[in-house]
C-alpha cells in the first residue's frame, strides 16, 4: 500500500482483534485471517489492504457504532459509494451484532427515509455531499447522521481513528439476525428481507465448495456491495475462502480489461458481459488463466452464452438467486453448463415447481418456483402477514419468479410471475416470446410485456432494441413470428428502443415500460 493511501485510509501496522464471544459468522468469515498480511482488497490505483488492516479498520469501526449506542440488534443504515470502508462496516457490524442495513446511493434522501424509518436504524451513514439532504431524515427518525466518503473519510471515520483495533466480538448465535436487505420494490413498498448469521453462512460454504474457491482465488468485484451479488456471493466467498479481491468502484471496461490478468474468477450480471464482448480487447488471450466467469442477477441470453464461448473458450456460470434466499441453483462447475437454464439446486437448497396452491407440478411443467433450506430468509421486516403469503409454514419460500425443472433437475426462468402476460384469458410467458424474437435478423435483444387492452384485458407488446448498425424491419420480424408462436403470443406491437432501461443489477425494467405504454391500445 502507498504511504500516501495509508495516511488517507488510516491503515496502520500491528496485529489487533479479540474474539472472545461466539460468533459463528465472524469466526468463519473474519476471525481465521487476524494477523494475516496477504492482500484482501488490491484497490483500482495497485494498493492493497492486508486482510489483517482491513480487521483492525473493521475493529475501530465496530468500537465507533458501539461508542453510538448501538447494541447488538440494533441497526445501521448505510447509504455511502463503494469503497473498502463499506466492507469494513460490514465486517463491524457482524463483529458488534448490529444488523447491516446497505442501501444503494442512488435513493433519494424521501427513499432512504423510508429505509431509516422502517428499520428503526439508530445510525446513517451517508456521503457528505448527501449530509444536508439526509439530515432533516435522521432527525425526524431520531437516528444518528455521520459521514463516510470514497476515500473512507468523513466524520465517521474521524471518531474511529482514535480507537482500539481489537474488538470483543459480540456473542451472536446462527438465528440472529445478520442483515437486513430492502427488496427492489418494483410494486408496492420494499420490503426488508430479514437474514440471519446461518442463512449467509449456509449459502457461503455451499458456494465455495461448489465453485471451488480457495486462497489461491483472485476475484474481480465490479458488482456493488448493497446487493445480495457483490456483498454476500462475492465477498462472503472470498472471506471464507481466504481469496483476494480486484475490488473495482463499479464496472468499467477499460478498468476490468486491465485487472483481469490478476483475476482468477470474475461475477457479474450479464450487461458486464455483454459490454465485454462489444469490445475487441476482450479476447481468448485475456481471458485464458480464469478460472472461472459466472452470472446472476438478470437473466444471460442463450446468446451471450454462445458468443462468450465462442470469443474466450470459457462457458460462463449461470446461477440464480434472489435478496431473500441467497443463491438457490447453479450449473455446476465441473460439468454440463447448459445456457439459458440457471442450472441445479444446490446442496442443501430444494426447489420446487408448483401451481397456485402450492401442489407439485410434473417436470417440464412451468409453474411458481418455490424453495427451501438454510439459505431462505427469516420473513419480511414488520410484515407478517406479508410473510404469510409468501413463506409457508413448512419452509418452502414462494419466490414469484415462474420456472420449470425439466428431467435432469436443470431449472430455467421463465420470468417474474407479475411479469406473467394474460391475454383473452391465454398465459403468455414473455421469456418465451422474447427467446423468438431475440434471434431475428437485425435483433440484439427484446423485451416482452402485457398492456390493456380493451378486447383481450391485455396486449402483448414488444420493445426490441435493434442491432448497432443493421437494419430493423418490423414486417420481417412479424412474418417470422407468425411461423413460430400462436396467434395469442404474437405481439400486436413492435416498439423500437435504442436500449432497454435496466437498473444497477442489470434487471429490466418491465414495470416502467408497462407505465410507459399503458395507453397504447386505449
Ligand atoms: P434480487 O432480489 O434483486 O437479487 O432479484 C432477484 C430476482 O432476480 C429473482 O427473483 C429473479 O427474478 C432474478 N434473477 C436472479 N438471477 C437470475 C438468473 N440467473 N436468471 C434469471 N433471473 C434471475
Amino acid at each position: 500500500m502507498t504511504a500516501c493511501l495509508l495516511a488517507r485510509r488510516h491503515y496502520t501496522c500491528g496485529h489487533g482483534g479479540n474474539h472472545l464471544a461466539q460468533n459463528p459468522l465472524y469466526d468463519a468469515l473474519f476471525k481465521p485471517h487476524h494477523g494475516s498480511e496477504q492482500p484482501f482488497l488490491i484497490l483500482a490505483d495497485d494498493s492493497a489492504i492486508s486482510f489483517d488492516a482491513f480487521l483492525r479498520q473493521a475493529a475501530r469501526f465496530a468500537h465507533t457504532i458501539t461508542a453510538c449506542g448501538l447494541d447488538p440488534g440494533d441497526r445501521l443504515a448505510m447509504q455511502i459509494h463503494k469503497s473498502p470502508e463499506a466492507l469494513a462496516l460490514y465486517a463491524a457490524c457482524v463483529s458488534a451484532g448490529v444488523v447491516f442495513l446497505p442501501l444503494n446511493p442512488a435513493y433519494t434522501a424521501r427513499e432512504v427515509d423510508y429505509f431509516v424509518s422502517d428499520a428503526g436504524a439508530k445510525l446513517l451513514l451517508c456521503d457528505p455531499e448527501d449530509e444536508t439532504a439526509l439530515r432533516p431524515v435522521a432527525k425526524t427518525n431520531d437516528a444518528r447522521l455521520m459521514t463516510l466518503d470514497r476515500l473512507g473519510l468523513g466524520t465517521f471515520s474521524d471518531a474511529a481513528r482514535t480507537q482500539p483495533e481489537q474488538f470483543d466480538t459480540q456473542a451472536r448465535s446462527l438465528d440472529d439476525l445478520a442483515a437486513l436487505l430492502y427488496t427492489s420494490g418494483t410494486t408496492g413498498r420494499s420490503k426488508g428481507a430479514m437474514l440471519s448469521q446461518r442463512n449467509l453462512l449456509s449459502n457461503a460454504e455451499t458456494l465455495r465448495d461448489t465453485w471451488q474457491f480457495s486462497s489461491k482465488d483472485s476475484l474481480l468485484h465490479a458488482l456493488p456491495v448493497f446487493h445480495t451479488h457483490g456483498l454476500f456471493v462475492g465477498t462472503n466467498l472470498c472471506l471464507l475462502s481466504g481469496a483476494a479481491m480486484q475490488f473495482l468502484p463499479k464496472f468499467d471496461l477499460d478498468s476490468t480489461l486491465r485487472l483481469l490478468p490478476r483475476a482468477t474468477v470474475m461475477m457479474g450480471v450479464p450487461t458486464y458481459y455483454t459490454r465485454l464482448l462489444a469490445d475487441p480487447r476482450f479476447d481468448r488471450e485475456t481471458s485464458s488463466h480464469m478460472r472461472l466467469f459466472v452470472s446472476g442477477s438478470a437473466p444471460l441470453l442463450a446468446d451471450t452464452h454462445a458468443q462468450f464461448e465462442v470469443r474466450t473458450g470459457h462457458r460462463i456460470l449461470e446461477r440464480y438467486g434472489m435478496t431473500e434466499t441467497n443463491m438457490n441453483t447453479s450449473n455446476p462447475y465441473a460439468g454440463d453448463r447448459r445456457a439459458g437454464t440457471v442450472g441445479l439446486p444446490l446442496p442443501g437448497v430444494e426447489v420446487k415447481i408448483c401451481n397456485k396452491n402450492g401442489d407439485e407440478l410434473p417436470r417440464g411443467e412451468t409453474g411458481t418456483l418455490e424453495v427451501r433450506g438454510p439459505n431462505v430468509f427469516q420473513g419480511y421486516w414488520q410484515m407478517p402477514e406479508k410473510t404469510k403469503t409468501e413463506l409457508r409454514d413448512c419452509g418452502f419460500f414462494i419466490t414469484g419468479d415462474l420456472a420449470s425443472q425439466d428431467t435432469d433437475g436443470y431449472v430455467t426462468i421463465v420470468g417474474r410471475g407479475k411479469d406473467l402476460i394474460i391475454s383473452g384469458g391465454l398465459n403468455i410467458y414473455p421469456k418465451e416470446v422474447e427467446m423468438v424474437l431475440d434471434v431475428m435478423p437485425g435483433v440484439l435483444e427484446s423485451a416482452v410485456i402485457g398492456v390493456p387492452h380493451p378486447d383481450f384485458g391485455e396486449a402483448v407488446v414488444a420493445i426490441i432494441v435493434p442491432q448497432p448498425g443493421v437494419c430493423f424491419d418490423p414486417e420481417t420480424i412479424k412474418a417470422a413470428a407468425k411461423t413460430q408462436l400462436a396467434p395469442f403470443k404474437r405481439p400486436k406491437s413492435l416498439i423500437e428502443l435504442p436500449d432497454l432501461p435496466r437498473n444497477t443489477m442489470g434487471k429490466v425494467q418491465k414495470a416502467a415500460l408497462r407505465a410507459n405504454y399503458q395507453d397504447l391500445f386505449k
